[in-house]
């Protein structure tokens, strides 16, 4: 059996406010006035011929000083080509978790990873073409050009597509967000996107007003937590800064899980 490995393709942390701009800053940086701090993580996980990624990153469009070079750089670093991916799979339509699936390097719109197939959220593709007339119109070419040239496969509210990979309608951060799974005998991953998106909400329980369904949402967020306590999923943290992979290990009543950090 070909080994498997996990990689997190880091692409910057970024400050961002109410106008939803990414603007890049330091690692260490604090964000700027009434804006979060958040990075950007896609996770690239080698499983024997395929070659995966969950979540795309936020490529050159929707941020400030942003390049899909970061991420192609990442992959070159593993020795690993554009052309190499086989399979992205998208947590949720945000662009900051899609952007970098298309990208106008070179004065026109090319699929980032020529060869892979594009599995996102059948009923999110959907809505998202449904309410396209509100985005702007550098996300509504984007769009246009992934839905027409994309490989792009649709998931159900449950599905496991490829083997050892399977995604779970759960809601929450948007309507239809999906938790994506990878797991192979002892390697066992949760991705969450937006629902546990940094090390740092684990044993927090709030409601997050961004959240499409805030309860829902902390609800999820509990309940992946216990599951991943119990079988062994390792969490990757998409905008986490400094941990993006730990494992929730012992559980106290009053402390919650205890975290040891993977990466
Ligand atoms: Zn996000």
């Amino acid at each position: 059996m070909s080994p498997v490995k996990v990689t997190p393709l880091y692409e910057g942390t970024f400050s961002v406010g109410t106008d939803k701009v990414f603007r890049r800053i330091g690692r260490e940086d604090k964000p700027y006035k009434k804006s979060l701090k958040l990075s950007i993580n896609p996770f690239l996980i080698e499983n024997g011929e395929r070659l995966v990624l969950f979540d795309a990153g936020l490529g050159e469009l929707f941020g400030d000083e942003t390049s899909i070079k970061t991420i192609l750089g990442n992959l070159e670093k593993l020795s690993i080509s554009d052309y190499e991916i086989t399979d992205v799979f998208i947590s949720h339509l945000h662009f900051d978790h899609m952007g970098g699936l298309a990208n106008r390097e070179n004065g026109y719109w090319e699929l980032t990873f020529p060869d892979a197939k594009i599995r996102v959220s059948e009923k999110g593709w959907k809505k998202l073409y449904s309410v396209l007339e509100y985005h702007g119109e550098e996300e509504q070419d984007f769009f246009h050009f992934l839905d027409s040239r994309g490989d792009i496969e649709f998931l159900s509210e449950s599905d496991a597509p490829v083997e050892h990979f399977r995604v779970e309608l759960i809601g929450g951060h948007t309507e239809f967000h999906q938790a994506l799974f990878f797991e192979n005998g002892k390697n066992r991953y949760l991705m969450a996107g937006d629902v546990i998106g940094t090390r740092g909400v684990i044993n927090r329980t709030y409601a997050a007003k961004y959240d499409y369904n805030p309860e829902k949402s902390m609800r999820e967020r509990k309940r992946l937590q216990r599951l991943s306590y119990e079988q062994g999923h390792a969490i990757m943290a998409y905008h986490e800064t400094d941990h993006t992979i730990f494992l929730l290990k012992e559980y106290d009543e009053k402390k919650g899980y205890l975290i040891e950090n993977l990466t």
